[in-house]
């Protein structure tokens, strides 16, 4: 065999849990190693080691992503009332997504990976939508009460010299009711706004993002403002130098323009419509198992992983000794993803045709008609074959 692929920088290898991280070893001993001389900074993210060390391999972990730029990470369990006692744990560890984003302040970028065989619920979409969901604040930090008949509500905002402002929300006469109230900051939107104009430049597809402005005209309108205040100022040349293009449109509309349009764009939500429509792009193209997830710092830190979970359920019949079909596709993205960036970053343009190779690979095995159970019940290739999560990796070997 030829000599394997070098690499200068480390990326930082986050391990992870349950089915995932049996999948995250198969990966790297039949399809990265052989091939790539890897350098990588391991941090063991599995619920075990995270209970060891009091959750301080998480943020160790996030902080060297700050140092060397890229990570690829495993999917790790996020631990509830049963994983206390399943895995003894000292305390409810928080979820390690949540940490290292708080951490690395980024956004979550979402991709579907496309093949053919497997059609989308809305045929019309030929290539991926990125949905970026703003990951902080409104009803996800919200304020709420149950108030009684007769109430008087107001919203009161005190400044730093003790200067209060007012505003009447509403009076309750004649009925009970609710409220809620929510903030964002400008820094926060900021940041977002960074790390989508950084994405879409990135990945040369157009930037679109919709609120709902024209009836919340001083919230919904700040995160339009700040968007097209650092567009003009930062961003615009370099749009028109990438023949990309910012679109703003209200929220409604941009629905409406989803659904009619062929994908290959990269769509900014709100925090709300962030959680809302990703479920729903990502069911309609198929499976989650297909689908990318990518964080992305607005100082420009990426951290690839797979969009699903552990998938415990395979697990328990993988440790019972029965024969699994996990997928691993959007695992092998976030490799290809993050082996693509080191390569990118570290000019080794070798590394970066590694991924390309790995990735068409992959997607050509499935189109090849060799996939595991999940697209097996959804493709439509005439002549398809089911095989467990092993052989589809072996699988991808061979046409590497
Ligand atoms: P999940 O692991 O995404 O799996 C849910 C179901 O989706 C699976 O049971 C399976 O359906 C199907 N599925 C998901 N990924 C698949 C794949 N690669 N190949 C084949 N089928 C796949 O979600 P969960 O079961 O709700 O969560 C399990 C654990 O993952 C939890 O502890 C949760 O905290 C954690 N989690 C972590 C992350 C992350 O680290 N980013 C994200 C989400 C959840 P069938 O069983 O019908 O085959
Ligand atoms: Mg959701």
């Amino acid at each position: 065999m030829a000599d394997k692929i070098k690499m200068t920088t480390p990326l930082v290898e986050m391990d992870g849990d349950e089915m995932t991280r049996v999948i995250w070893k198969m990966i790297k001993d039949i399809l990265i190693l052989p091939y790539v001389d890897l350098k990588s900074e391991y941090y063991d993210l599995g619920l075990e080691y995270r209970n060891e060390t009091d959750d301080q391999v998480t943020v160790d972990s996030a902080e060297a992503t700050k140092k060397y730029g890229v990570a690829v990470k495993c999917a790790t369990i996020t631990p509830n009332a049963a994983r206390m006692t399943e895995y003894d744990l000292k305390k409810m560890w928080k979820s390690p997504n949540g940490t290292i984003r708080a951490i690395l302040d980024g956004t979550v970028f979402r991709t579907p990976i496309i093949v053919k065989g497997i059609t989308p619920y809305i045929p019309t979409w030929t290539k991926p939508i990125t949905i970026a969901r703003h990951a902080y604040g409104d009803v996800y930090k919200n304020t709420e009460m149950q108030v009684k008949e007769g109430s008087r509500l107001e919203l009161v905002c005190t400044d730093s010299e003790g200067n209060e402002t007012r505003e009447l929300i509403h009076c309750y006469d004649g009925t009970d009711g609710v409220v809620q109230g929510m903030h964002n900051t400008d820094r926060s939107i900021r940041s977002f706004a960074r790390s989508c104009f950084n994405f879409a430049l990135d990945s040369k597809q157009d930037l679109w993002f919709a609120t709902k402005d024209t009836i919340s005209k001083k919230y919904d309108h700040r995160f339009k403002d700040i968007f097209a205040e650092l567009y003009e100022a930062e961003y615009k040349e370099a749009f028109e130098a990438a023949g990309i293009e910012y679109f703003y449109t209200l929220i409604d509309d941009a629905v409406a323009r989803v659904i009619r349009s062929e994908g290959g764009y990269i769509w900014a939500c709100k925090n709300y419509d962030g959680d809302v429509m990703s479920d729903m792009v990502a069911t309609a193209y198929g499976s989650l198992a297909m689908m990318t997830s990518v964080l992305v710092s607005p100082d420009g830190v990426y951290e690839y992983e797979a969009a699903h979970g552990t998938v415990q359920r395979h697990y328990y019949k993988h440790l019972k000794g029965e024969t699994t079909s996990t997928n691993s596709v959007a695992t092998i993205f976030a490799w290809s993803g993050a082996l693509r960036k080191r390569g990118e970053l570290d000019s080794l343009p070798e590394l970066c045709a590694f991924a390309d190779r790995l990735e068409k690979a992959t997607i050509d095995t499935i189109e090849s008609g060799v996939m595991t159970g999940d697209l097996y019940l959804l493709s439509t290739l005439p002549e398809k074959k089911k095989v467990n999560t092993e052989g589809f990796l072996r699988a991808v070997a061979e046409r590497l």
